[in-house]
């Protein structure tokens, strides 16, 4: 049997074990040390010179961190992109707030903007204005963040960004992970770079960055003695892990730009089939960092369904999978509101995640052809 192909697995650039050498060499084997200033100084210039990085030990903690400086507290109500992973819902709940899930739009897969402002003013009309937004580029794809900020400063709603899948890419020039009042990356083993497990939360404000910081080290007043006056958590950043995204950062872009690559593979691949279309910017102003590359499958147009070419990529030993099983339709989260029509469903049925890899050999790729050439 051929080895298998999975659909993104950590991809190492070569430095990062001179990070976590040095993370030895200086005994800092704790969540504090150079590498989590050094990563986080990364981050910061990376994305934009004015925005503060707070790095911490997943994205789901830098969600949760957000809402609780957002002051989302139980009863309350957070607006989130119902096509999404769990982990963008999950924290709401941590908070004792409800999810209300928005549909997606046709074009970006993502928050649909009409159907976010339904929401917001039929949540008002019965008495709860929403406390945060939570949009998500989902595979990289940028949200019309415009559209959403717009809406979002209106109702005076603050926006908090998911940008957990989406880090290298940009909505008209501006980073993704710089498009919300607050936002958020995860350096998790299948995102576009990791630190083993890891996630960041990023602000335009320094004391929400030490607000984070405070909490994700237990809440520890100032002082010698121990003590607190707020619940904190342990969600800081191993100086261990920092020192693998240290070494990420340096082959970001390049591993971007071999992720937009595969996306073209795939495009070359699918470019004249009737019913089969690869999932791609819609305009100019935005740029996907490609992290997944995705197909949609019309099965009133052609013989396959998403289900038929994932068995067939199966037997070959290559890793293909569903799009996210939206929100709404998740078993835990049935009682939650849902606002809009079937996009994020159909989207569900029809399609499909593609191995996208920075790391796919071309011997991958040629595996992966011999089995996607059957259904042109
Ligand atoms: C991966 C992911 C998260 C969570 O990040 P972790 O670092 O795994 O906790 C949140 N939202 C989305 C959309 C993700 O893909």
């Amino acid at each position: 049997m051929n080895s298998k192909i999975y659909l993104s697995s950590p991809h190492m650039g070569g430095t990062e074990q001179d990070y976590v050498n040095q993370a030895f060499d200086t005994n800092w084997i704790a969540p504090l040390g150079a590498n989590v200033n050094g990563f986080e100084d990364d981050i910061q210039s990376y994305l934009a010179g004015d925005v503060q990085v707070a790095a911490l030990s997943s994205g789901t903690a830098a969600i949760h961190l957000a809402l609780i400086i957002l002051g989302v507290d139980n009863g309350d109500e957070v607006i989130c992109q119902s096509m999404t992973f769990s982990a963008s819902a999950n924290p709401i709940v941590y908070q004792g707030a409800t999810p209300i899930f928005i549909d997606s739009e046709k074009d970006t897969w993502n928050m649909c903007p009409y159907h976010l402002e339904i929401a917001i003013k039929d949540r008002i009309s019965k008495g709860k204005k929403p406390k945060a937004i939570i949009p998500v580029h989902l595979y990289g794809m940028p949200y019309k963040a415009d559209e959403i900020n717009a809406i979002a400063r209106k109702y005076e709603i603050p926006v908090v960004e998911d940008s957990a899948e989406a880090l290298g890419g940009s909505y008209k020039g501006r980073k993704c992970g710089t498009l919300g009042d607050i936002s958020i990356l995860s350096f998790n083993g299948n995102k576009v770079i990791t630190t083993s497990a890891g996630g960041a939360l990023v602000t335009k404000d320094k004391n929400v960055k030490a607000k984070a910081v405070f909490l994700a080290s237990q809440a520890r007043d100032a002082g010698a003695h121990y003590q607190h006056s707020h619940i904190g958590y342990n969600y800081r950043l191993s100086n261990i892990c920092a020192g693998i995204g240290r070494g990420q950062m340096e082959v970001l872009d390049a591993h971007v730009a071999l992720r937009r690559e595969n996306n073209l593979f795939y495009k070359d691949i699918f470019d004249k089939t009737e019913g089969i279309t690869v999932f791609t910017e819609p305009s100019n102003d935005v740029f996907s960092n490609h992290w997944l590359s995705c197909i949609q499958i019309d099965n009133t147009m052609c013989d396959w369904t998403s289900e038929k070419i994932r068995l067939k990529m199966d037997a070959k030993n290559i890793e293909s999978r569903p799009l996210w099983k939206p929100m709404h339709l998740q078993p835990v989260f049935k009682d939650a509101p849902y606002y809009g029509e079937k996009e994020a469903e159909s989207l569900f049925h029809s399609g499909l995640c593609l191995p996208s890899g920075s790391n796919l050999t071309s011997d991958n790729k040629e595996r992966v052809f011999d089995v996607l050439k059957d259904m042109r």
